[in-house]
């Protein structure tokens, strides 16, 4: 693409004037400009090319500019730009239908949203209204949103500014058997140890008190931990023992992202809510919802759902969302990431750890890898403490960069996250960025 760099350069100005940027400080950064993006590829206001290891907030599962779904965009925009929820639309009801049938069991209705945090906030609400209790949990190392409820609910130091005690929260921690809270040795005790933990959390904040249990299949921003054999499954029963509805959140997992449209396949459970948003159209416009299984979908047959949003299943962003999935259908856009983890990320990333002391652990499945970076392999020290930076983690972003790749970082971890779309040869030429930039990293480790 051409880049006109004296508008980009204006662009920058205009931004640093009057733009107001999310979870920073606003005289300390300084932000890239994104002149022009297709496929796994981004391109800054100088025209430099980067190959897009982060799909931007984790969301562009089928690429930039993906031809098909553009013209669906296009098309819907000249037919009908907008319509209020309570009427009822082509492209809403379709991509209820695409979301219906590809969500387990019976979660066959779809309530829509603006994005993901929007979807947790009614997700909790329907929960609280169909037990007519008021707690929720969920995991200490977790990310569900940026409103009030869904940020309360995150276990993540941006909880802390904003931590007003939205009533009830109750967090627990998860099986993390790298860093295990439990001092287990195995997947299998670690699950065995964080289920009874949970059921103890549960015990001593009143059995009886809980709406709803709120999880990522695959915790993704506090740093893609996989759960251990047998955890969800273990939830569900949990659930199903107290009678608190499970909400699955499938924001960042969803999609693709782990091989499988919703990473929750892999165990087999089923959710009584799932939310979603990102991949859902790749953020082409923005889009979440909360897929409803029959029980609480039942409770507001005859009773009205006290919850709504001006642009619920808006018809650009629905129509979006059908175009994106019937291309991740016809293009085989899941099976890609899957093939892509097994055969180049998986593989590549281990044989990065091998040479380089300042990876603690690779884990990861489809395009959804973590590195967990570390001073010490012995100690596990993080490269950067817990909610903060380190001058490692800055210099290897800087060297990613400098090696024209874009990665996803989250205090200590560097995320592989490249679209769902990204072909084997691009990524190995995002491994190859990534193995000389390690060596920046390397030079801060004990070793
Ligand atoms: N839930 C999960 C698992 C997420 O990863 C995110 C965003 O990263 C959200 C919820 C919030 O989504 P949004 O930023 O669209 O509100």
């Amino acid at each position: 693409p051409l880049i006109d760099t004296a508008a980009a350069a204006r662009a920058y100005e205009l931004d640093r004037a009057h733009v107001f940027h999310s979870w920073s400080a606003q005289a300390r950064i300084d932000p890239m400009v994104v002149s022009a993006a297709r496929g796994s590829h981004v391109w800054d206001g100088e025209g430099t090319r980067y190959l897009d290891f982060s799909s931007q907030l984790v969301n562009t599962n089928i690429g930039h500019q993906h031809p098909r779904v553009v013209e669906a965009i296009k098309a819907q925009a000249d037919r009908l730009c907008t319509i209020a929820p309570q009427h009822v639309n082509d492209q809403r009801s379709e991509a209820a239908r695409l979301i219906a049938e590809l969500t387990p069991g019976t979660l066959d209705k779809v309530f829509f949203t603006n994005g993901g945090a929007d979807a947790i906030e009614h997700a909790v609400r329907m929960a609280r209204l169909h037990t007519g209790r008021y707690k929720v949990l969920s995991a200490y190392r977790s990310y569900h949103g940026g409103t009030s409820t869904a940020i309360n609910l995150t276990g993540d130091p941006r909880r802390w500014p904003n931590d007003y005690g939205a009533a009830g929260t109750v967090h627990f921690f998860g099986p993390f058997p790298y860093r295990s809270p439990f001092h287990s040795g195995s997947p299998e005790e670690e699950t065995e140890r964080a289920l009874r933990h949970l059921e103890e959390v549960i015990a001593f904040e009143g059995p009886d008190s809980f709406a709803a249990i709120v999880l990522e299949s695959v915790p993704g921003t506090a740093g893609i931990m996989p759960p251990p054999p047998g955890y969800l499954a273990g939830v569900r029963a949990l659930a199903d023992r107290y009678g608190i509805v499970f909400v699955a959140d499938e924001v960042m997992a969803g999609f693709g992202r782990t091989g499988r449209w919703f990473a929750i396949e892999r165990d087999g459970v089923v959710p009584d809510l799932m939310t979603f948003a990102k991949g859902v159209n790749s953020g082409y416009v923005p889009l979440g919802g909360v897929a409803l299984g029959d029980r609480i979908a039942d409770t507001f047959a005859e009773r009205p759902f006290p919850g709504g949003l001006t642009y619920s299943g808006h018809p650009l962003a629905t129509a979006a969302a059908v175009a994106t999935i019937n291309v991740m259908k016809d293009e085989g856009v899941v099976e890609n990431a899957d093939l892509i983890g097994e055969t180049v990320l998986g593989p590549g990333l281990r044989e990065l750890a091998e040479h380089h002391p300042c990876v603690g652990e690779v884990r990861g499945m489809g395009v959804f890898w973590a590195l967990d970076l570390v001073r010490d392999r012995a100690t596990k020290e993080p490269l950067a403490p817990y909610g903060g930076t380190s001058a490692a983690m800055t210099e290897l972003v800087a060297a990613c960069k400098a090696g024209g790749m874009i990665p996803m970082t989250n205090y200590h971890r560097l995320h592989v996250v490249p679209p769902c779309t990204i072909s084997a040869d691009e990524a190995r030429e995002g491994l190859e960025a990534l193995d000389k930039a390690l060596t920046v990293a390397d030079r801060h480790t004990v070793d």
